[in-house]
């Protein structure tokens, strides 16, 4: 987790994209906010420009970086108020993960609410708990990423346990805040019916019922080459249309509302 601060002394964000009209990152039309920075190192990552600068050797000159206070940043989201209004949009902090940046994406949360624009959190859960709660408490909707609940295969995938992923969704499952699950789904690793299984059997004991379902595809592969990261998942191919039908029906004929996004 990173703190910088002006000269002044004032909060600074960092982030490498400010994507306006995004319509699959929570509800409406949506300004999306994508933060530096990610604990985590998922083989399938379609934003590795997020973690490249942290990795010695990578080039900053690929990465569109910026710097913000949290003021010019709601004064540059707040231009696409009218759409918002209009769809039941809003602000979305994505990545990375924004809670590595937690200080600022707070604070950017907090203003977002006093402005009373609707905000949704994108987080892979890998957090110190009070700090997701404080974010939780200061947002409207969590998107919350559920990747394996075979804490091998989570290593192996994603670089991390997922111990500390899942106790902090089951905090969240006691906290009065919508919340949207978020299923990557990745050929080879958690895309068998026993590995959808496990997750429907851990999300049945909690609240949450929406599921996106988010198969894997292969648009960020460029991205890899040019930023000189090793694509783990070079020559894989995406789930067919079939394959990820039959994930959504297995959710869906568990009790979950279960949604095919992207
Ligand atoms: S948690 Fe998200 S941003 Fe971080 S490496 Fe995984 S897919 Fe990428």
């Amino acid at each position: 987790m990173r703190t910088d601060r002006d000269g002044g002394g004032g909060l600074v964000g960092r982030t490498f994209d400010v994507k306006r009209f995004a319509i699959h990152d929570g509800p409406g039309i949506r300004s999306t906010v994508f933060f530096t920075g990610c604990p985590m190192r998922c083989a399938w990552c379609h934003n590795p420009e997020a973690f490249a600068l942290v990795e010695p050797g990578h080039a900053e000159s690929e990465l569109c970086l910026r710097d913000w206070t949290v003021e010019e940043l709601v004064r540059e989201l707040e231009r696409d108020i009218p759409y918002y209004d209009r769809s039941g949009g809003g602000i979305t902090l994505s990545g990375g993960e924004p809670l590595e940046q937690a200080e600022f994406s707070i604070e950017l949360l907090k203003t977002c609410r006093r402005r009373e624009l609707h905000t949704a959190l994108d987080t892979s859960g890998c957090a110190e708990s009070g700090v997701l709660e404080k974010a939780a408490a200061n947002c409207d909707l969590i998107l919350y990423d559920l990747k394996a609940i075979d804490d091998e295969v989570h290593r192996r995938w994603t670089g991390v346990s997922n111990v500390t992923i899942l106790e902090n969704l089951e905090m969240l499952d006691g906290l009065d805040v919508e919340t949207w699950i978020r299923v990557p789904l990745i050929p080879g690793v958690n895309d068998d019916p026993d590995a959808i299984e496990a997750m429907i059997g851990f999300l049945r004991g909690t609240r949450f019922r929406r599921v996106s379902v988010l198969p894997y595809h292969r648009i960020a592969a460029g991205k890899y080459a040019r930023l000189g990261l090793t694509n783990r998942m070079a020559g894989v191919e995406p789930p067919s249309g079939e394959e990820v039908e039959a994930v959504r029906a297995q959710f869906a004929g568990a009790g979950f509302d279960p949604w095919v996004g992207r």
